[in-house]
C-alpha cells in the first residue's frame, strides 16, 4: 500500500528538487520516506498519514515552548488582522531590539532581518567595512547558512552529502574564507600570528550544532576573545542555533565570552522567519542609511514574525526556565546512555541546555575528524527503529537534536523505552 507520505514525496520529486525545500529533509542520509505533517501541539507532531511523534528536531531549533502554544498563537493571529506586513517601521521592531539588548547586553544595537542566513551574511558584510579588510575565518564543520562566502568546509546537509563546500561558489569568493579545525588553539594562535591584521572577522558557533553537537574548550574560546581583541578583528558569535538556547543569555551568558557581534535566528521567530544581527555600536553604526554598508530587506521586521518572537521570548523569561529545560534534556541524554550500555552498543551522547548529541562512538567527540568517525550504519538503524516508535530525531548524524519546554517525563519514559529497543536491534 502507498502510504500518504510516499505518495507526497513522489509528486513533489516532481516539482520539487529532491522533493523537499531543505536539503536535510530528504531523508538521504538514512534512506527512506521523509515525513510529511499536518499538525503539532506541544512536543507532539502528527503525520498525514496521522501517525503520532515525539518531536525532537522541533523545526531545528524555533519551537522551544512546543508546538502552537496557545498564547504564541493568539498573539500572532490578532497581529495579522491588522496587516501582515508594512515594509515600515513598527514599534514592535523597537520592542524586539529592546528584549534582545536586555537579554543579550553585547548587542548594543541591533538590526532585523528573515533568516539566520541573512543575519551572518549581513554581519560578515558589516565586519569587513568596518575593518575595511577582507579575510574571514571560520572552523570546519560549523555552518552559517547558505551564503557564498560561509559555504566552505560547512556542516549540516553539507556534512550529511559529504561535500565540504558547494558548486557554485566561485573560487574568488571562497579565496578569502579560512578555515581552522574547531578546538584546535594552537592553529588559531599560527594564523593570528601569520596574518592576524588582514583578518575582518571570525565567525563561530560558540556550541556547534551542525556537525552534531560539539562543545568548545574554554581555553579555545577565551584565546579567540584574547586574538581578536590584539588584532582588531570583530569576534561574531553565531548563535542562531544556540541564542535563547543553551541559556537565556545564549551561549555568551554560558561561558562568559563577550564578542564584538552576534546573530540570531530560530528562537527569536518562535517558528516565523525572523533573524538578527547585532553588536558594538561603533560597528553597527557602519550600516546603511548612517554609514557605507548596505544591508537591507523587504519583510526585515515583519510584525506577525515579530510577534511570534517576543510572544516566545516572554515564555522563556520565566524563573528556572533554563534550568528545568537543560535538567531534562541531560535526563534524556543519560538515559540513552544507560540503554545502550545495557544493550552493549558503542554510544556517548551530551547536552548543553536543550540541545543534545547522541554519538555512535566511545566517547563525545570534540571536532569534525572526530565526528566523521563515528558509526555512521548504526546511526541509521537506531533512527529507522526509532521512528517507527514514533520518536523522530534529526534524521542525519551530523545534527544536534532539540528538546522543548514542552516535554513530559512521560514524553522522555516513551523515548527510552523505544531507545532500547532500537539499541537491541543495533547490537
Ligand atoms: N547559523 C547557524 C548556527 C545555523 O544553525 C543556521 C541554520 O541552521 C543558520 C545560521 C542559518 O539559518 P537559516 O536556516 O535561518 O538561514
Amino acid at each position: 500500500m502507498t502510504s500518504s507520505n510516499q505518495a507526497l514525496f513522489e509528486k513533489s520529486q516532481q516539482l520539487i528538487p529532491g522533493g523537499v525545500n531543505s536539503p536535510v529533509r530528504a531523508f538521504r542520509s538514512v534512506g527512506g520516506t521523509p515525513i510529511f505533517f499536518k499538525k503539532g501541539l506541544g512536543s507532539k507532531l502528527w503525520d498525514v498519514d496521522g501517525k503520532e511523534y515525539i518531536d525532537y528536531i522541533n523545526s531545528w531549533g524555533p519551537m522551544i515552548v512546543g508546538h502552537a502554544h496557545p498564547d504564541v498563537i493568539g498573539a500572532v493571529q490578532a497581529v495579522a488582522a491588522n496587516s501582515l506586513s508594512f515594509g515600515a517601521p513598527t514599534g514592535l521592531e523597537l520592542e524586539m531590539a529592546a528584549l534582545i539588548n536586555k537579554l543579550v547586553p553585547s548587542m548594543e544595537q541591533v538590526r532585523l532581518v528573515s533568516s539566520g542566513t541573512e543575519a551572518t551574511m549581513s554581519a560578515i558584510r558589516v565586519a569587513r567595512g568596518f575593518t575595511g579588510r577582507n579575510k574571514l575565518v571560520k572552523f570546519e564543520g560549523c555552518y552559517h547558512g547558505h551564503s557564498d562566502a560561509l559555504l566552505v568546509k560547512a556542516g549540516s546537509g553539507l556534512l550529511t552529502f559529504g561535500e565540504p563546500s558547494s558548486a557554485g561558489v566561485p573560487a574568488e569568493v571562497a579565496a578569502h574564507t579560512l578555515t581552522l579545525e574547531y578546538n584546535n588553539t594552537q592553529q588559531l594562535k599560527e594564523l593570528f600570528a601569520k596574518a592576524g591584521d588582514e583578518i575582518a572577522c571570525v565567525i563561530i558557533e560558540p556550541v556547534v550544532g551542525n556537525m552534531n553537537l560539539i562543545v568548545p574548550h574554554m581555553e579555545f574560546l577565551q584565546t579567540l576573545r584574547e586574538l581578536c581583541t590584539q588584532h582588531g578583528t570583530v569576534l561574531i558569535f553565531d548563535e542562531v542555533m544556540t541564542g535563547f538556547r543553551v541559556h537565556l543569555g545564549g551561549a555568551q551568558a554560558l561561558y562568559g565570552i563577550k564578542p564584538d557581534m552576534t546573530t540570531l535566528g530560530k528562537v527569536i521567530g518562535g517558528g516565523l522567519p525572523v533573524g538578527a544581527f547585532g553588536g558594538r555600536k561603533d560597528i553597527m553604526q557602519c550600516l546603511a542609511p548612517l554609514g557605507a554598508v548596505y544591508q537591507a530587506g523587504t519583510l526585515s521586521g515583519n510584525p506577525v514574525a515579530v510577534t511570534a518572537g517576543l510572544e516566545t521570548l516572554k515564555l522563556i523569561q520565566v524563573p528556572e526556565f533554563h534550568a528545568k529545560l537543560a535538567a531534562k534534556t541531560k535526563k534524556l541524554v543519560d538515559g540513552l546512555v544507560a540503554a545502550a550500555k545495557e544493550a552493549g552498543v558503542v554510544f556517548s551522547a551530551q547536552s548543553v541546555g536543550g540541545m543534545f548529541g547522541l554519538y555512535f562512538s566511545e566517547q563525545c567527540p570534540t571536532s569534525f575528524a572526530e565526528i566523521m568517525q563515528s558509526n555512521k550504519d548504526n546511526f541509521n538503524l537506531f533512527f529507522h527503529s526509532m521512528l517507527e516508535s514514533g520518536i523522530y530525531l534529526g534524521p542525519s548524524a551530523f545534527e544536534a537534536g532539540f528538546v522543548s519546554a514542552a516535554h513530559t517525563d512521560a514524553d522522555i519514559a516513551l523515548t527510552l523505552a523505544a531507545a532500547k529497543k532500537a539499541f537491541a536491534a543495533v547490537a
